[in-house]
C-alpha cells in the first residue's frame, strides 16, 4: 500500500514536472514568437523608413526641375529666361535651347 503511494506519488510529481517544463517551454517559445516579431516589424519599419529618406532628395530635385521648366527658369540656377533669345542662360551660361 505505501508502495503505491509513493509510487502514485512520484508518478504525480513526474506528471506535474512535466506539466511545469511544458508550460515553460510554451512560455518560452510564446516569447520567442513575441520578440521575433517586433524584430521583424522593427527591421521592416527601419527599412520602409530608410527607402523613403533615401528617395527624398531625388523628389525634392524632380519637384524643382519641374517647376523650374513650368516657370520658364533655367534648370541648373533658376534664373528667369523670360524673354531670353539667345538660347544661354546669362546667370550660369548653361545652354537653353
Ligand atoms: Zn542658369
Amino acid at each position: 500500500m505505501s508502495l503505491c503511494l509513493v509510487a502514485g506519488a512520484g508518478i504525480i510529481l513526474v506528471v506535474i514536472g512535466s506539466q511545469d517544463t511544458i508550460a515553460k517551454t510554451v512560455h518560452t517559445f510564446i516569447w520567442f514568437m513575441v520578440v521575433w516579431i517586433l524584430v521583424l516589424v522593427i527591421c521592416w519599419t527601419s527599412a520602409v523608413f530608410l527607402l523613403y529618406v533615401t528617395a527624398l532628395p531625388h523628389r525634392i530635385m524632380r519637384e524643382r526641375r519641374r517647376r523650374r521648366l513650368a516657370g520658364g527658369q533655367c534648370l541648373i540656377c533658376g534664373y528667369d529666361l523670360t524673354g531670353n533669345v539667345s538660347g544661354v542662360c546669362p546667370e550660369c551660361g548653361r545652354s537653353v535651347a
